[in-house]
């Protein structure tokens, strides 16, 4: 299907806030329009010469896109055939690794990015430090902005979005992303759905505006659509009279969920979209993680695209998105780096056009410098050397993944139990500590402990809370064993869920560190843990200070 032979989006401008309605059109606009034209001489912008600029070039030394990708894979292959998974003989902690290997990926690309381009380059590739650090309008640097547009609307979603010209706005990241899209369609009143477990930042980015935050009941794969406390159960019952005006706004986070690791399949994406169109509510999908998925869901294998890395990621809501009603929201900050405060957004051209407005009176472009370097780096590799970066990511936080859920597993086991009979700490059986489902995307393993297990429990919580234990163990365990997880009371989506559920859970993330730290923090934690289930009320509660 061509782009124009697509329907246009419906128009989901009474969702667009009293604010948004009000900004007009920079006034500037039509003089960058002017600025193009050839041969005209402009005393019209307010715009600095670029020779006073102190940066006369950038250089920089940036990575090939195979460096993680140990080379040499195949002969690992025929001198261990009997090693299990492919990716573990290409990262291999095993023997293996000692073998030498010439490393021709780790030699870097050196850039150089000059004061004023040759009068012969294509003036929409060139990257140079005299427009880099210029104003620009809000679509950004063009070299940058052609290839996210390449990336986003022919590869990452394949050409897939069902409406005609998504547009696209650059961002400083997706804090700045959600910002804007708060800033666009948040009304005092308003309600938001959150996932039960949600990054808090959705919160406090909203919740000022007085806006109500509505968290929907998930599981291991992400947002439930179905079942009590399900988004239709939700949205079925909503009673305006109490519980104020029905959300029409929704932030998730599909893949990677951080902090829960889940996937949203497509199924479930299906049934959820469908719920938004029936009920009006505008999807804002915010996926740093979407890269790294550890099990996939292919699209489509009736319609292979270019790069198979691609294809067999589950593909984005945006995908589904007939009526435009999905804001997506992109960042460079997890696969480049998150001081780059790059990113994108995707959404019908309505919203596009009022995220413009936002951008023009509040961050303008980002950086020039930012531009400048990822559009080099991304023109040099190229779209193949992009996704294949892409890929290796994801291979090697695979492992990291792998790693920490076996380590979690070894130390997840005591021997030791409250018997009730007795109201003594036996010897049964050896039972989990605590429990996880091996994350699906992202960087981070979400931990139940099962602390009702704990043979103190009982006791503590007769005159303290399940929150206030943890609390204990989760200092103890950082104060002793010096190993930091996040406590997953922080991502709860309500009061109520912070002293429940929530309150049992640590978020690990295996991203942050060394690999061979991440798995010594690991062991220390589990062994820390185990030192806890030891303990009685009163020690415990000495870690309450
Ligand atoms: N305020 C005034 C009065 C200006 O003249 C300009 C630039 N022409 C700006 C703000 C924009 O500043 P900045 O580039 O720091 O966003
Ligand atoms: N959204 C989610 C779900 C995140 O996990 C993070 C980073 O931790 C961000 C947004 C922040 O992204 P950015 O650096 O692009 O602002």
């Amino acid at each position: 299907v061509e782009m124009s032979e697509l329907p246009a989006p419906a128009d989901l401008s009474h969702h667009i806030n009293t604010v948004s309605r009000a900004r007009t059109a920079n006034q500037m606009k039509v003089l960058y329009e002017y600025f193009m034209v050839p041969g005209m001489t402009n005393l019209a912008g307010g715009l600095p010469f670029p020779a006073y600029f102190p940066f006369d070039t950038l250089k920089a030394s940036v990575a090939k896109p195979a460096r993680f990708v140990p080379p040499l894979a195949a002969e690992f292959h025929s001198v261990s055939p009997t090693t299990a998974s492919p990716l573990l003989s290409r990262f291999s902690f095993s023997a293996e690794q000692t073998l030498p290997v010439p490393d021709t990926n780790s030699s870097p690309i050196h850039i150089s990015i000059p004061k004023v381009s040759p009068p012969s380059a294509d003036p929409g590739a060139q990257i140079d430090v005299a427009t880099a650090l210029q104003y620009t309008n809000m679509n950004g640097l063009a070299p940058l902005a052609s290839f996210i547009a390449d990336f986003t609307l022919n590869h990452l979603h394949g050409g897939r979005i069902p409406y005609s010209n998504p547009g696209i706005i650059l961002t400083c990241g997706n804090t700045d992303g959600l910002g804007k899209a708060i800033n666009l369609l948040g009304e005092r009143g308003d309600n938001m759905l959150v996932e039960d477990f949600t990054y808090p930042n959705s919160i406090q980015t909203a919740a000022p505006y007085g806006i109500g935050i509505v968290p929907i009941g998930m599981d291991a794969e992400g947002i439930r659509p179905d079942g009590p406390g399900g988004l239709r159960d939700i949205l079925e019952h909503w009673d305006s009279r109490v519980q104020g005006r029905r959300p029409h706004l929704m932030y998730t986070v599909t893949v990677g969920q951080n902090p829960t690791g889940g996937t949203l399949s497509l199924a479930r994406r299906r049934a959820i979209y469908a719920l938004c169109e029936r009920f009006d509510i505008i999807i804002i999908e915010d996926d740093p993680y979407w890269y790294l998925q550890y099990t996939s869901t292919p699209f489509s294998t009736a319609r292979p695209g270019k790069y198979p890395f691609l294809e067999s990621l589950t593909p984005s809501f945006i995908t589904l998105d007939t009526a435009g009603r999905v804001i997506r929201l992109d960042t460079f900050s997890k696969t480049i780096a998150p001081g780059c405060r790059l990113g994108w957004i995707t959404a019908q051209p309505e919203f596009i056009t009022r995220l413009r407005y936002i951008s023009e009176s509040s961050s303008a472009t980002p950086s020039g410098f930012s531009q400048a370097f990822v559009a080099t780096l991304l023109h040099s590799w190229g779209m193949g050397g992009w996704v294949d970066w892409l890929a290796a990511l994801r291979d090697v936080y695979a492992l990291r993944k792998t790693n920490m859920c076996a380590l979690l597993t070894k130390h997840a086991f005591t021997s030791t139990m409250h018997d009730s009979d007795s109201d003594d700490t036996v010897v049964v059986a050896t039972r989990p500590m605590y429990e996880f489902v091996s994350p699906d995307g992202g960087m981070f393993v979400w931990v139940r402990v099962r602390i009702e297990e704990h043979p103190a429990y009982k006791s503590f919580t007769r005159r303290r809370t399940k929150l206030e234990m943890m609390t204990a163990l989760w200092m103890f365990v950082a104060e002793t064993q010096l190993s930091l997880p996040c406590p997953g009371w922080t991502f709860a989506g309500s009061e109520k869920i912070k002293e429940g559920k929530a309150a049992e859970m640590m978020r690990f993330c295996f991203a942050a560190v060394e690999e061979v730290e991440v798995g010594e923090a690991t062991e220390r934690w589990g062994k820390g843990v185990q030192v806890f289930w030891g303990m009685d009320e009163g020690e415990i509660v000495a870690w309450l200070k």
